[in-house]
């Protein structure tokens, strides 16, 4: 009996519960929720799929942002994205924790990312390692966000003082500094060329594949019924290419019921619309997307 290729084998380990990650002892709640295998996990190992070669061990934290950790992994070139349950709003002003949140968007961002990837996207995504963890390439991430609107809301309102649901086209694209401190500002290709931010062949590539998600995700929201209103994206350089990073969830962008224009995003949470985390997972299902 021949030893079973990589693939194989990586799947039956999972089957056995391991994730191709070797947990530290204590992580024991990580390790029994790798044991129920999501199907995203299941299917993706069956396919041969983009899990690590050689097991990994997740070592400490790096950073703690305000929805996810990034940990260190004894893989320089791999990080671990833990999706956790804190939800913050207007610059971390509003905060709360939302029960499930974690494993909604880290399933929810392991299928756009894959959906992207297939489409030709450059993305970190690597592939579930539980269901609030995901294995993803270390990125040296752009401090700038890319965010294209197909329909006007939110900031873009208050800003120019124009009306709420108005369709935009061509799509408007726009740059944000990623600072907190203040309050993420808008700037332009000149500003991040200057202070050296990125530079303008990044840009420039930052630019279509932000436009190449739009060709992807809005005929994905459009055939379930929903309207990708806008979205967030942040880049970062792995070895010398642009690669798409951090995560695609409801948390990130602008989803409406095509029909009804219910709002289906973290605009419930900003506008105290409640059902947060509830009409995350509707929009996931009508995606096709299983949670637990
Ligand atoms: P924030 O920093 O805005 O509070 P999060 O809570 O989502 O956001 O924290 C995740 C952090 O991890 C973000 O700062 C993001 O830029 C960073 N990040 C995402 N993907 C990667 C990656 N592949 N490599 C390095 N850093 C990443
Ligand atoms: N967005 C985000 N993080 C940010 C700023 C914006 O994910 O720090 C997303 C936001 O969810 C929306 C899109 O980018 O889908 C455009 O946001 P906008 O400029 O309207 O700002 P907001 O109304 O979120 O302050």
């Amino acid at each position: 009996h021949s030893e079973p290729e990589p693939a194989e084998r990586r799947y039956r380990d999972l089957c056995r519960g391991g994730s191709g990650l070797h947990r530290q002892p204590h992580d024991a709640e990580s390790a029994r929720s790798a044991i129920r295998l999501p199907i995203l996990i299941q299917e993706e190992a069956a396919r041969g799929g983009r899990f690590s070669e050689t097991p990994m061990e997740k070592r400490e934290e790096l950073y703690a942002g305000k929805a996810k950790s990034v940990y260190r992994t004894d893989n320089p070139e791999r990080f671990v994205l833990v999706f956790r349950d804190d939800t913050s709003a207007f610059d971390g002003e509003k905060k709360e924790q939302l029960n499930r949140k974690g494993m909604v968007n880290n399933k929810f961002n392991a299928f756009i990312m894959e959906k992207l990837e297939a489409a030709g996207v450059p993305t970190h995504f690597e592939g579930l390692l539980s269901s609030t963890e995901s294995l993803v390439k270390k990125l040296d991430m752009i401090p700038v966000e890319c965010v294209v609107r197909n329909v006007s809301a939110g900031s873009l309102c208050s800003r120019l003082g124009v009306a709420e649901g108005q369709e935009l086209n061509p799509p408007t694209y726009e740059l944000f500094l990623k600072n907190d401190a203040l309050h993420d500002p808008m700037v332009n290709e000149s500003l991040a060329v200057s202070f050296g931010w990125a530079a303008a062949d990044e840009l420039e590539q930052m630019k279509s594949l932000t436009y190449r998600v739009n060709d992807v995700l809005k005929a994905l929201f459009d055939e379930a019924g929903m309207l990708l209103v806008d979205y967030k994206l942040e880049f970062g350089r792995c070895e010398g290419k642009i690669v798409l990073g951090d995560e695609f969830s409801p948390d990130g962008c602008r989803i409406w019921d095509k029909e009804t224009r219910k709002k289906m995003d973290k605009d419930r949470f900003r506008q105290g619309l409640g059902d947060v985390i509830e009409t995350y997972e509707e929009v996931g299902r009508r995606l096709g997307i299983q949670f637990d």
